[in-house]
């Protein structure tokens, strides 16, 4: 099966790797747009201290920092074998002592769910000092040991690295994706046509653009930083077929871009996803005409 991955920001790049992992063809491309978001991501991986409580957010992402260390072991047999990821552990601050209580009980609460997130310590403002200097002396905080961080730019090179290494053709360009009576035959590359059995659009904040000879795309999707509420739009668009999305993922995407980028590759090659993607339909309830 031939797939093309529009976009090799942590989701694109994740998707090409996942796919060529399944044996699936490959070409992945990128406009190398400024303002890519994997490039400015500050690349904390703990969303257990976000303050979202919806289902399927809190599943995808928790889904997706459990499986960072197993993606980190197949990358590191690949040759990729620093790409950045430490587990380093975070501070989430508290205004005060009893604030910090809150904090500590209420990511507790979560460790049933989410055993990955580690130890949780309520610190001192001087115990919190001693791990990150520059907070004031009366700071309060909460430690959460299984908390990382990741460079998005070093990981998003290293997965199109190990996809290219599995087979991926990896092209510089920009691209438009090709319709023909509602369906999606592949790419537009300048006046060239590749054609695939399907397209996962890893956009990012390009989108709408990206969806611009599709008249229903152009109209009713708009990239957010987040999709319709807190969830991301990852999976396939309804009303097209050949064309799954993956994009969306807010302020956690460096969390989350890995897993989701896998999850698209399944959904694209027609295999049942690991997680459930009914919940981030992109366009939910749209019908083709
Ligand atoms: C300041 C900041 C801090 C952040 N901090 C964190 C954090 O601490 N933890 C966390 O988990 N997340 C964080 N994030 C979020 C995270 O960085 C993003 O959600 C994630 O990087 C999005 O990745 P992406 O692959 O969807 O998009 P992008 O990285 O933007 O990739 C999209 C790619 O698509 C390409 N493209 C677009 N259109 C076309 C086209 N037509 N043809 C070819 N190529 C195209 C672009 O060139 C680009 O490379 C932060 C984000 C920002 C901005």
């Amino acid at each position: 099966m031939r797939l093309i991955v529009v976009g090799s920001g942590i989701v694109g790049a994740s998707c090409a790797y996942a796919a060529t992992s399944l044996g699936a063809e490959v070409v992945l491309v990128d406009a190398a747009r400024p303002g890519r978001a994997t490039a400015a991501g500050a690349g904390i991986i703990c969303p257990w201290s976000a303050p979202v409580t919806d289902p399927a957010w809190c599943a995808l992402a928790y889904a997706a920092a459990r499986e960072y260390p197993a993606l980190m072991a197949r990358l590191a047999d690949l040759g990729e074998t620093d790409v950045s990821y430490r587990q380093v552990g975070a501070l989430a601050l508290a205004a005060d002592e009893e604030d910090r209580e809150r904090i500590r009980l209420a990511l507790t609460a979560r460790r049933a769910e989410a055993p990955e997130i580690g130890e949780v310590t309520g610190l001192s403002g001087a115990e919190a000092r001693q791990l990150f200097p520059p907070l004031r002396a009366d700071a309060a905080a909460v430690h959460i040991g299984g908390a990382a961080r990741v460079d998005g730019r070093e990981l998003a090179a290293a997965l199109a690295r190990a996809a290219a290494r599995q087979g991926a053709v990896v092209r510089q360009d920009q691209a438009q994706l090709a319709l023909d009576h509602g369906r999606v035959t592949g790419v537009r590359i300048g006046g060239e046509l590749i054609r695939a059995d399907a397209v996962v659009a890893a956009t990012g904040a390009w989108t709408r653009d990206f969806l611009a000879d599709g008249t229903y795309l152009e109209t009713r999707v708009g990239f957010r930083p987040v999709g319709p509420g807190i969830r991301p739009l990852l999976g396939p668009v309804p009303a097209l077929d050949g064309l799954v999305v993956a994009t969306g993922l807010g302020a956690t995407g460096l969390t989350m871009g890995p897993l989701s980028g896998a999850l698209a590759a399944q959904s694209a090659l027609g295999l049942p996803p690991a997680i459930d993607l009914e919940p981030f339909t992109p366009l939910p309830g749209m019908t083709r005409e």
